[in-house]
């Protein structure tokens, strides 16, 4: 098998499991029980917490465990904005974003009346910073912007949109970091909320967090028992919150050996298809090296279907839109035809992916685009 879908989720690290293992069949408690087990979980936990705090330089309480990214973004971008309406309905975000971003400007902007922003992208993948600085009015109270776009790998300036979004002081910056999070250096210092899920970082499916600055309040989009600070009430999925402070931890310690060995994939992986007639890449060159995108001529669904019958396995568009929609509303929202929309290519490497592999995916890629009328 050659696995070359990284982005859309990843294997879980043998560390993970074996933590997971041990510390399910002790601690088991309820981490908001009054009796001594219970007591000694939400040690633990208050433990994992303050360990990933220490990696994103945030205090303890700014840490909300949730079950992933959709959720965090969901609880940052529709909690930012019906907290903070009466300050002013304005919201920007990018026509790039995830489904799970974009859906929920969608639902405000149609259900509760806000007036949405939506930037274009140019055709590197990032929006236009003056477009942004344009955009921003005394009336805008959120900008929701990936660090980095999980179909192309293009990599927002989340320094310069801090400091555009910093002098409206209504406006709170949000930023979907699932696919940078333990991959590339992003500069939150002065970002209010993060979104990201254990699962990109060969952790649980399921697991994800949300940090929150104290600055930003939330309308709290469930009730329930108080837990993560009555935002996110319900018992506590304790195992997943140990094993997702383990997965950063050894994600962040090894970001800059495994992005250099990544980079090397990636130069060869770029080098090895352009030697393949047609194939042009709609990543752009500083892209992040965990995804590459390239157009190939033919139709994208048969090639991925064809390679699947090899056993390598690549995406057509992100996984969460690609039974939806049949082109990829990033590439669209780039500036691509929908011909070109239809029919790319989405690689995702990670530090797991071997040279051979990238070898042996382009020789059968070029075999089956020799065969495909
Ligand atoms: N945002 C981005 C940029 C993603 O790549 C994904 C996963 N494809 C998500 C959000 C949603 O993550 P999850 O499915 O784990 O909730």
């Amino acid at each position: 098998m050659i696995y070359l879908d990284y982005a859309a989720t990843s294997p879980l690290e043998k560390e993970v499991l074996d933590t997971f293992n041990a510390i399910n069949n002790r601690f088991f408690a309820n981490t908001s029980s009054s009796h001594k087990l219970g007591f000694e979980v939400a040690l633990l936990e208050s433990k994992a917490r303050k360990q990933i705090a220490s990696l994103f330089s945030c205090k303890e309480n700014e840490v909300i465990f949730t079950s992933g990214a959709t959720e965090s973004n969901n609880m940052a971008i529709k909690g930012i904005a019906l907290k903070y309406a009466n300050r002013g309905k304005h919201i920007i975000t990018s026509l790039g974003e995830h489904s799970s971003v974009l859906n929920c400007f969608k639902q405000l902007e149609t259900e509760f009346g806000f007036r949405v922003t939506y930037l274009p992208l140019q055709d590197n993948g990032e929006i236009n910073y003056n477009d942004l600085e344009k955009s921003m009015t005394d009336e805008t109270i959120l900008v929701s912007l990936m660090s980095v776009n999980n179909e192309v790998g293009s990599i927002h300036n989340i320094k310069l949109i801090s400091d555009i979004v910093k002098k409206y002081n209504k406006a709170f910056l949000h930023v979907d970091a699932t696919q940078s999070i333990g991959k590339i250096d992003i500069d939150f210092s002065n970002v209010d909320l993060i979104s990201l899920s254990a699962h990109k970082i060969n952790g649980f499916k399921g697991s994800g967090l949300l940090i929150k600055k104290s600055r930003a309040d939330l309308f709290p989009l469930f009730n329930g028992g108080g837990q993560e600070f009555a935002y996110r009430p319900g018992t506590n999925n304790f195992p997943y919150e140990v094993c997702l402070a383990k997965v950063l931890r050894i994600a962040f310690e090894n970001q800059k050996s495994r992005y250099d060995y990544v980079k090397k994939l990636n130069d060869l992986l770029r080098k090895e298809l352009s030697s393949i007639p047609g194939i042009k890449f709609n990543s752009p060159d500083n892209a992040s090296p965990y995804i590459l995108n390239f157009y190939v001529n033919k139709k994208a669904s048969v090639v991925s279907e064809a390679l699947s019958n090899k056993d390598i396995y690549v995406s057509t568009q992100s996984a969460c839109s690609s039974k939806k929609t049949k082109y990829s509303h990033v590439l669209q929202a780039m500036g691509r035809s929908i011909v070109e929309s239809e029919n790319s290519i989405r690689v995702s490497l990670s530090y797991l992916s071997k040279e051979e592999d990238i070898i042996n995916f382009v020789n059968e890629l070029k075999n089956i685009l020799k065969n495909i009328k």
